[in-house]
């Protein structure tokens, strides 16, 4: 995009004038500071304020007494500085008061307040920034609280929350329903008697919590919080201050800050860690977002006819080649981290970045951690205004370096396709997607035998490493597990979907990719069908913890499979080739069967040519165990890995219709 000329700027630098407004030729030419500098700084005598605003007139500042509402107390000019920054000191100790900046665009044009791009504390919907100091938001023990430790990211399983999908239950005994510190509760029960929330967790076995946007969103007022409102979230406002409706009392800055504080170290307490849905592609507003109030243009890429291009499908897609937008993502992860010890993140629409921003974000976050996880959606709902080839597709995962990316291909070899919920696949008896689930089971990297034979597609290899394919079956976007399989096996009997249930599990958690569950699934929630609930009630999005009761037959199935997988490193290889060496996929004759060993004791498993069988068809099938004695681990829709469940000899053996069978030696 081109900017008109600014003919002014050489008469004023001539008249020894600090000028008063800059344009550039393009977006590239704005000035970027040099080192670190801070939106606000806080000390008690005396807080800076920086904003970085190249190509404002003016720059006005003004200081208010309350999160909303009333006059300012003061309004001051910012004077501009090196690097596109405007800045001031404003001296005495302004603790507990609340900023915004408005940005003069021309002559007639002031853009409006806005808490900058870079709030780190606001007050209520997060319309203004707050000056506290964050040393003050530390929960205590905050200074000993540590990640759990993490070896690979073989290690790890996922598991997929929203904040009031777990826990908004009436009846799940937690006081905090619906808020970051419900997960802090110790020992709460359900009316059933089930352990529910971080209880609920440790029981399953999950090693990390994948919390859905979390930071502050645009769509929840949350100056009603007794009125009934939900939104899945990804509707930034202020990407790097926690949401206000998840807090005990948004208006306060420092309660959703420490909240959340209070959450993580829970959690990591229970040896769980904690992951951030992050959506930097795009912002809930376009016209009036932080970033054009401050910037205009510049955080968004343009269409050629100088239209806010819209890769997201939310009316806008940001600007990630762009050197402050880089610089903000990479930033704002690291803070994250920082402050608020975050494990990892998932990025949305991922495919709307571009690899050099994927790459500046892993590259700092190793310099902290490198056991810090990152994926997100290879993917974006419209075609980026960059080169595919150099966009964090799916396509381009093998480019990046120990970043994962969804597979799309491996759940919809189970469930059925993308746009066509009644249409079922591999899990309902449908021909033809072995080869979807063999790519699966292999983690998404090259195997010669993922190939075509007996079968009518087969994926493209895109991950180069298992720990870049995350294995899936359902997720908040679409039809959760228990509603797809009712729409796409409508006569099926409860039992019948509980059995596919088990199955989907046994291949999502067998498989060498990272395995990711949807919360409640574990559970059989459904949400009534509804695809796309983003802003659908609590009645559709709620997990009933009742289900635990009714289905717990299927809970203990999926909780026994994690701690199979978590104590049999077979399970986790965690390298392509010894996926390519270990994983053998053995012959079957019927469809809708698929069958493979893990060859010997491969990572120092303890058991031996762990087989398993994955068995779709209505009827049971027989199947070829060689000679000898195996040990059972999972057989009939139930699976013990600790004591086992019995012995079998080689031979036919009988596998039962819609299940797994798993034996060792
Ligand atoms: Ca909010």
């Amino acid at each position: 995009m081109k900017f008109k000329h600014c003919f002014f700027l050489p008469l004023l630098a001539a008249m020894g004038c600090q000028p008063m407004q800059q344009s550039y030729d393009s977006y590239e030419d704005y000035p970027v500071p040099e080192g670190e500098w801070n939106e606000m700084a806080y000390s008690p005598e005396e807080t800076r304020f920086s904003l970085w605003a190249p190509t404002a007139k003016a720059v006005r500042l003004k200081l208010y007494a309350e999160g909303q509402g009333g006059e300012p107390t003061q309004v001051l000019s910012l004077k501009p500085a090196e690097g596109g920054l405007w800045s001031a000191a404003v001296s005495g100790d302004l603790n507990g008061l609340f900023y915004t900046f408005d940005v003069q665009a021309d002559d007639t044009t002031w853009l409006g307040d806005t808490p900058g791009v870079w709030a780190k504390a606001v007050g209520v919907n997060g319309d203004r920034a707050a000056i506290l100091d964050l040393d003050t938001t530390d929960p205590e023990g905050w200074e000993t609280d540590e990640r759990p430790a993490l070896k690979s990211f073989a290690d790890i399983i996922l598991y997929e929350m929203h904040h009031r999908d777990f826990s908004i239950d009436s009846l799940c005994g937690i006081r905090h329903r619906g808020k970051f510190l419900a997960l802090t509760e110790e020992g709460t029960v359900s009316a059933g008697g089930q352990k529910t929330g971080i209880g609920h967790l440790k029981e399953l076995g999950v090693t990390h919590v994948h919390i859905l946007p979390s930071f502050d969103y645009s769509s929840v007022d949350e100056t009603r919080p007794d009125q009934p409102q939900y939104n899945w979230g990804y509707d930034p406002k202020n990407y790097n201050v926690p949401e206000g409706s998840y807090s005990t009392n948004p208006y306060d800055p420092a309660v959703r800050i420490r909240e959340f504080k209070q959450m993580v170290m829970a959690l990591h307490r229970a040896g769980i860690r904690v992951v951030m849905d992050v959506v930097y592609n795009h912002t809930a507003v376009t016209q009036g977002s932080n970033f054009e109030r401050t910037v205009p243009g510049y955080f968004y890429r343009q269409t050629p006819d100088g239209q806010f291009a819209d890769a997201s499908g939310c009316g806008n897609e940001t600007a990630s080649e762009r050197a402050m937008v880089r610089r903000y993502l990479v930033e704002s992860v690291k803070y994250w981290v920082e402050e608020y010890h975050v494990d990892g993140f998932r990025f949305d629409l991922m495919g709307i970045h571009d690899l050099e921003t994927m790459r500046a974000v892993r590259k700092a976050l190793d310099e902290i951690d490198p056991t810090i996880y990152v994926y997100g959606e290879g993917w974006a709902a419209g075609a980026p205004q960059l080169p595919a080839d150099s966009l964090a597709m799916k396509a381009n995962i093998g480019r990046l370096d120990r970043i994962a990316a969804f597979s799309d291909e491996f759940r919809d070899s189970l469930r059925g396709p993308w746009g066509n919920d009644a249409q079922g696949a591999f899990l309902v008896g449908r021909k033809g997607h072995e080869a979807g689930i063999r790519f699966g089971i292999a983690g998404g990297v090259e195997h010669p035998q993922v190939n075509g034979e007996g079968t009518h597609r087969v994926p493209k290899f895109w991950a180069l490493q298992p720990a870049q394919f995350i294995s899936y079956v359902s997720c908040h976007d679409d039809m959760c597990l228990a509603d797809r399989l009712k729409a796409t096996l409508p006569k099926a009997s409860p039992a019948v979907r509980a059995s596919l249930h088990k199955l989907a599990e046994t291949a999502v958690l067998t498989s060498q990719g990272v395995p990711f569950l949807f919360a409640g699934d574990e559970v059989m929630r459904d949400k009534q069908g509804v695809a796309n609930s983003y802003n659908s009630p609590d009645a559709v999005n709620a997990i009933s913890w009742q289900l635990k009761k009714d289905h717990r037959d299927v809970f203990d199935y999926v909780s026994g499979l994690i701690a199979m997988r978590r104590s049999h490193p077979a399970f986790r290889l965690g390298d392509a080739d010894l996926v390519r060496e270990c994983l053998e996929f053995l012959p079957v004759k019927e469809s809708n069967v698929v069958a493979f060993r893990l060859k010997g004791n491969p990572n120092g498993d303890t058991w031996k040519d762990i087989t398993v069988v994955l068995n779709a068809n209505s009827r049971a099938i027989g199947f070829d165990l060689p000679a000898g004695t195996w040990q059972v681990a999972c057989r009939d829709g139930r699976i013990d890995p600790a004591k086992g469940l019995g012995t079998v000899q080689g031979g036919r053996v009988s596998v039962a219709a819609r299940s797994a069978l798993i034996v060792h030696q």
